[in-house]
């Protein structure tokens, strides 16, 4: 039996089609093209030429000033964060320029890289107090093996955590405000629904958790796991180990006047290169001497030794890899042609994550035949096509 994967897919259009402008298809969830085929992120990115930053700028200090620890004796703002560029700039920015005083707040990725490691101490090291979750590791392991055979994403897990670990910190000591960098739903191609929201409000926006988390919460895949998953049993939970993966208590969220977490992106013309700039020179981040599988650069996403996995299956799922998405924000920012862009597309996109696959396989603790197995069970017939020995997609942008 399989869990839910239809629902999870079924709005995907049939027909692939490319953004004339950057490198990105209509095959990414939820994101919409216009009638002349450019896709929601290049109009986001034309529409933010025409934001007013210094009005946001403004709102953005009053936002500030209403959380402001009085005597600056508390924190006052809490930054998620796993010691990656965008937060750490995010984090350092408030602290130094702003003079709020950040708590960060790391839901530790599945296993650190070494050079991802380095730069969450390095931030640290540069002057923040942090709050470090490592979750139960047999639990996580058989869950993200779940999510893995399941949701085609052993890194779904992860974001669970992700999401929620810093709201339950918010409430446990009393923190309002929580900021994160920035919503990747109109940067990077999404929803274009959420453009000019400031924040989310977990709680009213309950759909939210079902449209952005696969409408896959905690409980549905455990249920779904203990029923059908020899190696998830009842006895290997109890709730208290399973309490960060899941939105806290409403009614607490409600009294505490807790439920909303704020985007740096709105307030700020958020631009991922500017932020490693800053956070090499501000915190000390480090790039890969080397540059990641599957595409050519050196900065993003670099902390997880899972991460090459995850742009992989997103890759197979919906045939746009990791080298697709690099290309297609440095197209929209002007540093590259589209030429250009599907040059280094056909060089790196189909480059397989080998550097961790032996750690990802011993991880989740299953078998190269069932790693390949679960793969092309999430490799659709529709972008896919066997030449050989070779897969191939059937519409690669040109
Ligand atoms: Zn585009």
């Amino acid at each position: 039996m399989k869990y839910k994967k239809e629902s999870h897919l079924k709005n995907i259009p049939r027909k692939v089609v490319w953004c004339k402008r950057c490198l990105m298809s209509n095959q990414r969830p939820r994101i919409k093209f216009d009638r002349n085929d450019i896709c929601s992120a290049c109009n986001y990115h034309d529409y933010k030429k025409s934001i007013n930053w210094k009005k946001r700028e403004t709102e953005f200090l009053r936002l500030l000033d209403a959380h402001r620890s009085k005597k600056n004796d508390d924190w006052d703002v809490i930054v998620p964060s796993s010691g990656g560029k965008d937060s750490s700039f995010v984090a350092h920015e408030l602290k130094y320029k702003y003079g709020m005083n950040p708590l960060l707040v790391t839901w530790s990725p599945l296993e650190y890289t070494d050079i991802g490691l380095k730069n969450y101490n390095r931030l640290i090291e540069s002057g923040f107090s942090c709050i470090k979750a490592d979750p139960n590791g047999i639990i996580h392991r058989k869950l993200a093996r779940l999510c893995f055979e399941e949701l085609g994403d052993a890194f779904h897990i992860f974001v669970l955590g992700q999401t929620y670990f810093p709201m339950h910190m918010a409430l446990k000591f009393n923190i309002k405000l929580i900021f994160y960098g920035e919503n990747g739903e109109v940067e990077y191609a999404g929803d274009p629904s959420s453009v000019d929201k400031p924040y989310n409000d977990v709680i009213k926006d309950l759909k939210w958790q079902k449209k952005y988390l696969k409408n896959s919460e905690l409980n549905s895949l455990i249920k779904f796991g203990i029923k059908n998953k020899d190696y998830i049993k009842k006895t290997d939970f109890n709730s208290s180990e399973l309490k960060f993966y899941n939105l806290p208590d409403i009614k607490e969220m409600r009294r505490k006047k807790i439920s909303r977490f704020y985007f740096y992106n709105y307030f700020k013309n958020w631009n991922p290169q500017e932020n490693y700039y800053y956070a090499s020179e501000n915190t000390g981040f480090l790039p890969n001497p080397e540059r990641s599988e599957g595409t050519y650069s050196k900065y993003s996403s670099l902390d997880d030794k899972t991460d090459g996995m995850h742009f992989y299956m997103r890759y197979i799922k919906f045939g746009l890899g990791r080298c697709t998405e690099d290309v297609s924000h440095e197209i929209r920012e002007g540093h590259l042609t589209r030429q250009e862009g599907l040059a280094l597309v056909k060089k790196y996109e189909n480059e397989f994550p080998e550097k961790y696959y032996q750690d990802f396989l011993r991880y989740l603790n299953i078998s190269q035949t069932d790693f390949w197995k679960i793969v092309d069970s999430w490799r659709s017939s529709r972008l896919w096509k066997k030449k050989g020995n070779q897969w191939q997609l059937k519409f690669p942008a040109k």
